[in-house]
């Protein structure tokens, strides 16, 4: 059993933080339809045509329940499931909040009807129908097939993501043959030409190393009023990146440094244009590794400042050292439900700094820049990863499962004198 296609209708009403959905889902294959809502969720009703379908609740999890239909008939595909919930919380990079002024959804937190609540990374298709206040401004990724209705064809549960609000101004900007849309809130539109300016530049140095940007999979990055609510750093959901305003005011109001070190906003989630979206990886850690460690390098190009790499695996360094004194787990095991930032990110950059040591910076972009070109539009296991680093490059044969697969901090070719 598949689900083949959702048709999904939201009525948000932000000023009661609530979201009511009805989600047409098409199936495909034999086997009962179990779906996992989240816990936040209470079902109206399930129909198949005019005819209530009963339904059991089978396991509730930390998070979802999972719930089986019954008295399905298998001819007779479509199966409409009405939900309601509050959504008024924010919970990281799996966003949700529904406030008064400000709807930021991403993949419903694991709260959408879906059979594998741990990978949320099954395909389909969707269209999606928002009913919100009018004169919001509403950014989703996919195209318009009409007002405030979207259609696209997904390939993880994460990418229907929706931010809107009254508050936002947009700006729009050509860059590299991309139609930069920036979405701001409107307390900071003084500072709209130096983030646009910091948007673009990110998708300059990106071309000049890799190659255009394929169409849909960059240019659209939105700055939340989150406030306080959501005081974090951002994500990128399918062609488009988040970040809230007050780290953004943060940077701004730090002269674009944190703890000293000079830093862009847009410039992490731009990379993922390239790797993580232009080029997916099946997984997550090895995207967020490559774009890390070249979220320093670029750093280190746009900023002009010596020893600027230096410093930030240096920082890394010490922090990765310390958490694994804690738990010193390989990377590949971690996954999104625990704290792997210090691993996915600061380890896993380390392991393209080793490799940099050992085959030089600009033989490394050259081949990021060939795995663009070769993979754009593709998804790309570590497996398949690990033979193009084989196969391209004369390091040790373990090199990739040293990093990924194994425990500690142990860098091969990385001397602190050894490089420049
Ligand atoms: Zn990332």
């Amino acid at each position: 059993m598949k689900i083949k296609h959702h048709d999904l209708t939201l009525k948000i009403e932000p000023e009661l933080g609530k979201l009511k959905a009805r989600d047409i889902l098409e199936v495909s294959g034999d086997g009962e339809l179990r779906f996992y809502l989240g816990n936040r969720f209470d079902i109206i009703s399930i129909k198949q045509g005019k005819k209530s379908l009963d339904w059991e609740v089978e396991e509730e999890g930390k998070l979802t329940t999972r719930y089986m239909v019954k008295d399905r008939d298998r001819k007779m595909s479509p199966v409409e499931i009405n939900w309601k919930g509050n959504l008024s919380s924010f919970q990281g990079y799996r966003v949700s909040i529904i406030r008064e002024d400000l709807v930021e959804l991403s993949g419903f937190c694991w709260w959408f009807p879906t059979i594998e609540p741990q990978s949320q990374f099954e395909s389909f298709t969707y269209d999606l129908k928002v009913d919100i206040p009018e004169n919001w401004t509403i950014v989703t990724p996919g195209e318009s097939m009409g007002e405030n209705s979207k259609y696209r064809y997904t390939r993880k549960i994460e990418d229907i993501f929706l931010c809107a609000s009254p508050l936002l101004e947009t700006y729009q900007k050509e860059c590299c043959g991309v139609n930069l849309e920036l979405h701001i809130p409107k307390d900071m539109i003084r500072f709209k030409e130096v983030l646009m300016d910091d948007f673009s530049s990110s998708i300059e140095l990106c071309t000049k190393l890799f190659g255009p940007l394929k169409k849909g999979n960059g240019g659209i990055g939105i700055v939340s009023p989150r406030g306080k609510d959501g005081a974090e750093w951002g994500f990128e959901r399918d062609g488009l990146w988040v970040v809230g305003d007050l780290f953004t005011k943060y940077l701004i109001d730090n002269d674009w440094e944190v703890m000293g070190l000079p830093k862009s906003l847009s410039l992490h989630e731009t990379i993922h244009g390239w790797f993580g979206i232009g080029v997916d990886f099946k997984e997550p850690w090895l995207a967020e590794a490559i774009t890390q460690y070249l979220e320093v390098i670029l750093t280190t190009m746009m900023y002009d400042k010596a020893d600027l790499d230096k410093k930030y695996f240096h920082s890394y360094r010490e922090r990765v050292e310390k958490h694994l004194a804690e738990d010193d787990r390989p990377i590949k095991e971690y996954t999104f439900l625990d704290n792997m930032y210090t691993h996915w990110y600061l380890k896993g950059s380390w392991a393209f700094r080793d490799m940099e040591a050992a085959i030089g910076r600009d033989r490394l972009l050259e081949l990021f820049s060939t795995i663009y070109s070769d993979h754009v539009g593709k998804t790309i296991t570590y497996e398949q990863f690990k033979e193009i680093i084989e196969r391209n490059l004369d390091i040790e044969p373990d090199f990739l499962t040293h990093w990924f697969e194994r425990k500690g901090f142990t860098p091969i070719y990385w001397k602190p004198d050894n490089f420049r």
